[in-house]
């Protein structure tokens, strides 16, 4: 390829509109392909959009015409012409061509068809991305985890990094993925809380946003081994003020989101409405209770689970807390309610059908009360010292949470499953491509 094909002057399909009367060059992808006797349709697709071609012989010459009347799907190319207006086509115009250049042609048809089977969707993958779905899909996400980011640092708070490679379980050892690591044991974290606990001492407000990895073996619509996490933590927070951080954000964000996207939402979720504050609350104890009146069987002590979940979300409407979970069903670091120690104050943002998108809480901050956690719960003090550090210089009360990106997006796309959130998604029985 030389300077000039990939170069300047050049015109993306979406801006084509503006240039009706004038000359155009556009670079990108077969996409459809149709030959009418001496006229061959060409569909091009770039990054922006989908353009109909139209290429005659007497226009581009024998040799050229031949190449392209025989052209794979997905082949790449350069095209010149003229670009008019033409009401049947995709996006409102045309493009006569002048000079076509293939700049590779796809050596076999390609793999991809209207209706794949999931599982050619996923094992063709790194192909199946470039589908107009998938392509709408990526740019939601690449703009949704930038509103994210810019609502955080916009609200005082330092995006952190935090290790991948860890040696100690945050959310319980059994989900962790363990990796040989110089001949010793590590694992790929879960959750970079401890080491936001960690930074808080130095910035105070920060967040980080990054993969967090889970052995997963259930197959659910809501779990990836490897999703995207973003954390947030922050000096001086307690349980209320945390979710209004969290509502705030959401709402906000979300809002600019739709504002931004409206079209494209509402291919993917013609119903999608953006959340609204306040979002409702309801404690464990009580959605217990509406559970029960509701007839379903559940003792108190238990954790939620999906099909109680949905219950209340569909029952008291959502997006909704549920807050002050039984002590037991919560990771050992949950600050006991002190006016009930049974529970702790933790708080889930539930949902529906995505089920959890935020999980949060108040740290313990007391080094003796974290000791006695950390034995209660059967594990090795010894593997958390530098965690029980904190609490022994200069500890102060905070909170933070973590929510799940890829049900976020799903949620907001109503994907059929958070699968279709990431570009190349890991599960049990995804690792390839
Ligand atoms: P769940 O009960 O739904 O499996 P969890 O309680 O294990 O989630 P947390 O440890 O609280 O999840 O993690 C924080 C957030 O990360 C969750 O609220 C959820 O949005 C997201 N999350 C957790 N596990 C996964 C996963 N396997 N895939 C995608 N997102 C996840
Ligand atoms: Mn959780």
């Amino acid at each position: 390829m030389t300077a000039e094909s990939c170069g300047i002057g050049e015109q993306r399909v979406a801006g084509l509109a503006s240039l009706i009367g004038g000359k155009a060059r556009i670079r990108g992808w077969l996409y459809v392909r149709n030959t009418v006797g001496k006229l061959v349709f060409l569909r091009i697709r770039d990054s922006t959009g989908v353009v109909q071609v139209v290429v005659k012989r007497d226009m581009v010459g024998e040799e050229v015409f031949n190449q392209v009347k025989r052209l794979r799907r997905e082949s790449s190319l350069m095209v010149e012409g003229l670009v008019r207006k033409d009401a049947r086509a995709p996006g409102g115009v045309e493009v006569q061509a002048e000079k076509v250049r293939v700049l590779s042609p796809s050596l076999e048809d390609p793999p991809l068809r209207k209706n794949m089977s999931p599982e050619a969707v996923w094992k063709y993958r790194h192909l199946f991305i470039r589908s107009r779905t998938m392509n709408t899909v990526l740019k939601l996400r690449s703009s949704l985890s930038t509103l994210l980011r810019q609502w955080l640092l916009d609200h005082g708070y330092y995006e952190v990094s935090a290790p991948s490679i860890v040696t100690a379980a945050t959310e319980g050892g059994a989900r962790m993925f363990e990796v040989s690591y110089f001949g010793k044991k590590a694992f790929l974290t879960q959750s970079s809380q401890f080491y936001l606990e960690g930074a808080i001492f130095s910035l105070e407000k920060v967040f980080c946003f990054q993969p967090s990895f889970r052995a997963e073996e259930s197959k659910t619509r809501r779990h990836l081994s490897e999703y995207w996490h973003l954390e947030v933590e922050a000096c001086y927070m307690d349980l209320n003020q945390l979710l209004q951080l969290e509502e705030n954000m959401l709402t906000e964000v979300v809002e600019r989101f739709y504002e931004k996207h409206k079209e494209d939402i509402e291919r993917f979720n013609p119903g999608f409405r953006p959340f609204e504050k306040p979002f409702k609350r309801i404690t464990y104890t009580r959605a217990v209770e509406l559970l029960r009146n509701s007839g379903v069987e559940i003792e108190w002590g238990r954790d939620l689970g999906v099909k109680e979940e949905r219950l209340i979300a569909v029952k008291v409407g959502q997006p909704v807390f549920v807050t002050h979970y039984p002590k037991e069903t919560r990771a050992f670091y949950h600050m006991p309610d002190p006016e009930n120690p049974s529970v702790v104050l933790a708080a889930d943002l539930l949902v529906w059908p995505y089920g959890e998108i935020t999980g949060g809480g108040q740290r313990i901050d007391d080094y003796n009360a974290l000791l006695n956690r950390i034995v209660e719960s059967g594990y090795n003090p010894e593997d958390y010292a530098w965690y029980l550090d904190l609490r022994k210089y200069g500890s102060v009360p905070h909170s933070g949470f973590g929510l799940g990106f890829e049900r976020l997006l799903a949620h907001i796309l109503r994907l059929p499953s958070i699968r279709y959130a990431v570009p190349y998604p890991r599960t049990q029985t995804i690792v390839y491509p």
